[in-house]
Formats: structure tokens, sequence, C-alpha cells
């Protein structure tokens, strides 16, 4: 299977802003919050079906 989507190298390149996570279908990402109260996504790896929608709607992917 392919790899998972990297949705983001660091931490400071997200905004936490969960376009990825509204846009994925299967439910695969859900926002976790950090030690100082900040949610980021993390993908699920046995859901995840590699569609590479989150991708395509990550803002921080298209600049
Ligand atoms: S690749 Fe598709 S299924 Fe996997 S996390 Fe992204 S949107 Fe969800």
């Amino acid at each position: 299977m392919r790899e998972l989507p990297v949705l983001f190298k660091e931490k400071s390149l997200c905004t936490g802003c969960a376009a990825c996570f509204n846009a994925c279908a299967s439910n695969a990402i859900r926002m976790v919050e950090d030690s100082e109260g900040f949610e980021y996504p993390e993908i699920d790896e046995k859901i995840c079906i590699r569609c590479l929608k989150c991708l395509k709607a990550a803002p921080c992917r298209n600049e």
C-alpha cells in the first residue's frame, strides 16, 4: 500500500485549521490536543485509504 500522507513536516507549519480533517471522507484523521492545548491532525494508518484528499484540501500544502 502507498505510504501515509504527510500532513506537515513540522508542527510550526500546521495552523490546526482542520481542513484535512474535514476533507477526509474515511474519518481517518482525528485532531489531537498537545500539551499546550493546540490541536494537530493525526492519521490512523489502518483506516486511511491513501486517497490524498487531505493533502489537496490542506491550505498549508497549497502555498
Ligand atoms: S488520504 Fe484520504 S483517507 Fe487518508 S487521511 Fe487523507 S483524506 Fe483521509
